[in-house]
């Protein structure tokens, strides 16, 4: 497959506008948005093994199975809630009236935004396309698209495999990098929903609000990952292991650092290695352990490594894997750095790689405090089985989404809303959240031949003083 050549910016507005024009002009109904969603499962399914070895190619080593079900399985399953659900979602829903106005009645319609522009990164260079996307379809918008450029090749094949479902004035696909990216996020959409860093968030809503285009901003920042005194460790381990070394921690909600009791710390470090020689026997050639996507993300990665190791901080590799292989195939070991002090890059940058810092703390006060000094996470992970302690964890901290005892696992909810707060983001989507995002939330009012408001007129005086006088009593 050829990897994905820019669009040239000029071609930008025309596109938009085409794509306008024809959702103006045939507003897809329900018949129209099923046979699309049908269209582009059934042709995502086909090719969904090529999708694997194409995003493989894209990475260096990417785990097939880890992009059959992060890539895969999670399109699937969006598209299958879109398929069971959308004729209830897109009916009116009645609302009661105010009293004083019956017998009108009232009614919330789901109505399509017109065109939506997704930007989407690389690090599920699929599904955080295709998932937004198909969200938009069933609300029944067009949609303009701009891939990652980090992953050209997995880009190209969204281009083909959106051109074999829809039809260009449905879906227009834009490849490029910042300049072209940044024109994209320039142009009066109807919604704009990115998927991206905080840095570029900024961006994003900066060029958005030149338009008064409403923005979801779908971001990272730093996931931590409390371990109550009690919770039994090797589980708490294994479930951390699943969460961070999957995609080798290029993962939005990857836990990116531990708060653990000091006294449990060399338990739970032990458990770590335990539940990573399960899984990983060697790091080198082995086709379950992706590589770190590109040289300018490797160099980072192992910029906060040398920083830590050159302060004397100590760095537990938890894997081994001869140096000169790891450079030429870009893989980082899952790595702790005990006890990191803050000021450190590690602990001041999302981590976004297999590197898992581990902090202590003494009470759990301590750990709430340390969490709140810190921008509000996209995600936070508490392992705990006193429901008191749970409590308040959830009340005394603000994130966009929790998994209690296990990591990751509140995202593949589809009945859940998926996003982040302040600087993690804002909006949300996923299932129904997802339909409602891009949907105008339309209020109807029907009024009824009689209406008890025709008493309130000029000349205020008899029954409209009386009417006045009793509604301010
Ligand atoms: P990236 O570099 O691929 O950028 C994301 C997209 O933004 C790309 O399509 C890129 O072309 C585009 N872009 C670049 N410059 C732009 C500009 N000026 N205006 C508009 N768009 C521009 O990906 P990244 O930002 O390195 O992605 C990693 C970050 O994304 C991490 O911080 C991660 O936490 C976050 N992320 C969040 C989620 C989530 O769902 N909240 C999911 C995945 C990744």
């Amino acid at each position: 497959m050829d990897t994905a050549t820019d669009t040239p910016i000029a071609e930008l507005q025309p596109m938009l506008r085409k794509l306008r024009a024809a959702q103006a002009a045939h507003v897809p109904d329900y018949a129209q948005r099923r046979d699309d969603l049908d269209r582009l499962r059934s042709v995502f399914q086909r090719r969904v093994e090529e999708m694997a070895k194409i995003v493989s190619a894209d990475f260096g080593n990417r785990s097939r199975h880890e992009s059959l079900v992060a890539d895969g399985m999670t399109v699937l399953a969006e598209i299958d809630c879109f398929r069971r659900h959308l004729k209830s979602w897109m009916r009116p829903r009645g609302r009661m009236v105010n009293w004083l106005f019956l017998p009108a009645r009232a009614q919330l319609r789901m109505q399509p935004l017109g065109v939506v522009g997704v930007i989407s990164p690389w690090n599920y260079p699929v599904s955080l396309a295709l998932n937004p996307l198909a969200a938009a379809i069933a609300a029944g918008n067009h949609v303009m698209i701009k891939p990652s450029e980090h992953t050209p090749r997995t880009s190209a094949f969204l281009r083909e495999l959106l051109a074999e479902v829809f039809p260009p004035d449905r879906v227009g696909v834009v490849t490029g990098g910042p300049e072209v990216a940044a024109a994209f996020a320039g142009l009066p959409f109807d919604h704009l929903f990115f998927t991206g860093s905080t840095a570029l968030g900024r961006k994003v809503m900066a060029a958005a609000a030149a338009n008064l285009t409403p923005v979801t901003l779908e971001l990272g920042g730093k996931s931590p990952c409390v371990i109550a005194p009690d919770f039994p460790l090797p589980l708490a381990a294994s479930r951390i292991a699943a969460g961070k070394w999957l995609n080798a921690g290029q993962t939005c909600i990857a836990p990116d650092y531990l708060l653990v009791p000091r006294n449990a710390r060399d338990g739970l470090i032990e458990a770590l290695t335990a539940a990573v020689r399960t899984r990983y026997a060697s790091i080198a050639g082995n086709p379950d352990y992706t590589s770190i996507v590109n040289e300018g993300q490797y160099r980072r990665l192992r910029g906060y490594l040398d920083e830590a190791a050159g302060r004397g901080v100590r760095c537990l590799e938890l894997a081994p894997c001869d140096s000169a292989i790891a450079d030429a195939q870009r893989l980082i070991p899952p790595t702790l750095v005990i006890d990191p002090p803050d000021d450190l890059a590690i602990m001041r940058e999302e981590i976004f790689g297999p590197i898992l810092p581990v902090k202590t703390y003494g009470t759990l006060a301590e750990a709430i405090g340390y969490i709140n000094d810190h921008p509000r996470p996209l995600s936070l992970y508490y392992f705990d089985n006193d429901s008191r302690r749970v409590q308040t964890m959830l009340e005394r901290t603000v994130a966009g989404g929790v998994s209690i005892n296990d990591t990751v696992m509140h995202y593949a909810q589809e009945r859940l809303p998926f996003g982040g707060v302040g600087p993690s983001g804002m909006g949300r989507y996923h299932g129904r959240d997802g339909f409602e995002t891009f949907s105008h939330h339309k209020a109807v009012l029907f009024q009824s031949r009689l209406s008890s408001m025709a008493l309130f007129k000029p000349p205020y005086r008899g029954l409209a003083d009386t009417l006045v006088k009793f509604l301010t009593r």
